[in-house]
């Protein structure tokens, strides 16, 4: 069974106020995003596993730890890209796979228009990587790509969610963990979350 997990470290706590400032410029934010998203990366990597070998140091042996499981990095465009970086650096290994997704105008649901997974697994943990977990539709749907794909664990790092986004996430993937470093009040009729931060797209890349 997955779990929601909100970040409760105040370094998180801290970069998010800076991040939801209207006054914060887009330079500013993609730190925020980068370096919250470490944060948030570390906290979700902690039952990864592991394989148990030896190192030689200048003194002697000594036991030693690899990662055993490969891990890939999943960004929904395009906020999600503001996300990867800093994560890729704690982790140089891990596969960065992105997947595009967009809202049909008749069902207002996503549809994707651009994947590059290739036919078959190659990585055991996906981590889903998007800043703002609104309805939940996008990250429902980029799920259900990734466990088609056969893809082992699917984990979701978001920056701010809604109840219903968590909701509509936890409904269709109950397996799934998800990580956040907030949950705020809800949507407003335009479908952005509240207080939340904005347009994180816009904000990230100055286009707002
Ligand atoms: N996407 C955003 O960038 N902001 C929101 O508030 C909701 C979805």
């Amino acid at each position: 069974m997955g779990s929601v997990q909100v970040s409760e470290h105040p370094l998180v706590k801290h970069k998010l106020s800076l991040l939801r400032d209207i006054r914060t410029e887009p330079k500013k934010f993609r730190e925020m995003v980068r370096e919250i998203s470490i944060l948030l990366a570390y906290e979700a990597t902690r039952d990864l596993r592991l394989t148990q070998d030896s190192v030689t140091t200048p003194m002697g042996e000594c036991r030693a730890w690899s990662l055993a499981e490969k891990i890939g990095l999943v960004p929904v465009l395009r906020a999600g890209l503001g996300m990867v970086n800093g994560i890729w650096e704690m982790m140089p290994s891990a596969e960065v796979w992105h997947i595009g997704l967009q809202r049909d105008e008749h069902t207002l649901e996503p549809v994707q228009y651009y994947s590059n997974l290739p036919v078959a697994p190659t990585v055991q943990v996906c981590l889903v990587l998007d800043p703002m977990l609104a309805t939940g539709g996008s990250a429902v749907a980029t799920v259900d790509i990734l466990k088609r794909w056969g893809a082992g664990r699917v984990k979701f790092l978001g920056i701010i969610a809604a109840p219903e986004g968590i909701g509509r996430l936890s409904q269709a993937h109950p397996d799934i963990d998800i990580h956040l470093a907030a949950i705020d009040q809800g949507l407003n009729d335009m479908g952005y979350i509240v207080p939340g931060l904005g347009d994180a797209g816009h904000r990230m890349f100055g286009t707002g």
